[in-house]
């Protein structure tokens, strides 16, 4: 065969392959390594928000499993450009809080989209203050507090003395919190991926201890609990929502720089959203985690 027609054959040959060769299917977001995080923030009663942001990208990252982008919401009214690509990610926290203006209709629908298809979402602290007329986003978060939140939105959620989950739909507002303090974690559920092997019990820095939040809280696992010497229940302090194939981790921990600079704030966000992103969690539990003794921080210098 002459060379020219050699070369001819060549391409078509290359061509008819590339034709019928089938295109590699994208891997799924929770497949791609390292996993794809965003962090949402730009509202928040929170001052500390601007801080709080750079140091959970750090969390994540240290893990090695993560890399993190973050997407900045105009900072007063309504952002008609705030429009994350979602569905590029693995992962998605929230360290929005109280009185955030609503996300546009399209990043709602969006964002619900993404949850139901298989997201994982995170929800920090006042986080589960944010969109209180925004049903789906309760649905999420299980539990919310503040912004007129009251039995329409769904029961209380707590432990009892002896260890009962109680859901208690008497009528009040949602959302409270007594004077910052350390306090005892007591996880309730030792078998799933995020707390397994954390010590049962333990203490956490200083910090707002959320009670009386209430919402839909159906799909929920409470996976650890505080006492409240206020409401004499164990109030829920870190809970897992389904969301159709979605999966939400929930803390309501972290008020500051220095509730976040607890080991057992930074060791159970990285488990749970890696495990919100695939399912799984190979994060190692810290060496340096608190015990039912003594609280543990590291301190990050915001
Ligand atoms: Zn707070």
């Amino acid at each position: 065969m002459r060379p020219m027609f050699l070369a001819i054959a060549l391409c078509l040959g290359l061509l008819w392959t590339s034709i019928l060769a089938p295109a590699a299917e994208p891997l799924p977001l929770h497949a791609v390594k390292p996993l794809q995080a965003l962090i949402v923030d730009g509202q928040n009663n929170h001052g500390c928000w601007p801080k709080t942001t750079p140091m959970m990208k750090q969390y994540l990252e240290d893990t090695g499993l993560f890399t993190v982008d973050v997407v900045t919401h105009a900072p007063k009214g309504e952002d008609p450009d705030f429009k994350p690509d979602f569905k590029n990610y693995a992962v998605v926290v929230s360290n929005f809080g109280h009185g955030a203006a609503p996300w546009p209709a399209e990043t709602r629908a969006a964002f619900e989209e993404y949850v139901k298809g298989g997201g994982g979402f995170v929800a920090v602290h006042a986080a589960d203050n944010s969109f209180p007329d925004w049903p789906a986003y309760n649905e999420m978060i299980g539990l919310g507090g503040w912004g007129g939140r009251n039995e329409k939105s769904g029961p209380y959620v707590y432990y009892t003395d002896d260890g009962k989950l109680v859901r208690d739909t008497a009528a009040g507002a949602g959302g409270s919190h007594g004077p910052q303090t350390e306090f005892a974690i007591i996880v309730r559920d030792t078998a799933h991926p995020v707390t397994k092997g954390v010590p049962a019990t333990w203490m956490h820095a200083k910090d707002e201890l959320y009670d009386s939040l209430r919402g839909p809280a159906e799909h929920m696992q409470v996976l650890a609990t505080a006492y409240c010497p206020k409401t004499k229940r164990h109030e829920p302090m870190i809970m897992t929502i389904d969301y159709g194939k979605g999966r939400v981790f929930h803390t309501p921990m972290g008020h500051e720089t220095y509730s976040m600079e607890c080991v057992g704030f930074i060791n159970t966000l990285q488990r749970g959203a890696e495990w919100a992103a695939t399912g799984k969690v190979s994060v190692p539990v810290a060496a340096d985690f608190p015990t039912a003794d003594k609280a543990s921080s590291r301190i990050s210098g915001k």
